[in-house]
Formats: C-alpha cells, structure tokens, sequence
C-alpha cells in the first residue's frame, strides 16, 4: 500500500487519489497550427522517465483538490511540492 501525503489532509491510502498527468505538460501555445499527428503526440504521448517525475494527484476520496506531488517511478518516494 502506498501512502499519500496530501498537503491538505495528510498522509492518506492511494487507493483516495487519482493521477493526473505531468505536472509540467502544458498546452500548446497555438493548437490550431498543430496537424493531427502534433495533436496525437500532445494527448497521448508521455516522456515515462525513471527517476523523479512531478505530477499532478487529485483526491477525490478526500478533499477533492488537485495539487502536484514529485514520485520518484523507480522508488515510488513521494515529496510534496511546495
Ligand atoms: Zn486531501
């Protein structure tokens, strides 16, 4: 079992949270010049590096708020970002 630490409610069980994607994704400045393949690329494509990652968590089981966490995918460490 993997513990959360939500910064609004604390330690808590994954199984209260929902991933969200790269913290540091972000749209495409102009997305109407994007071809169809840009536009798959920017949706589904992700980098899935090893080692720390932050991402976006959302506790829906809990306080129901977004905020973004660094995992380590190797390790599974989490640190809460400020
Ligand atoms: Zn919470």
């Amino acid at each position: 079992m993997l513990l959360i630490p939500c910064p609004f409610c604390g330690l808590r069980n994954e199984e209260e949270f929902t991933s969200g994607s790269e913290a540091d994704r972000h749209r495409p400045a102009d997305p109407i010049a994007l071809d169809d393949q840009a536009w798959v690329a920017h949706l589904f494509e992700r980098a899935n590096p090893k080692g720390a990652v932050r991402e976006w968590w959302w506790h829906g089981r809990g306080c129901r708020l977004w905020f973004v966490l660094e995992r380590d995918t190797v390790t599974n460490a989490i640190k809460v970002v400020p």
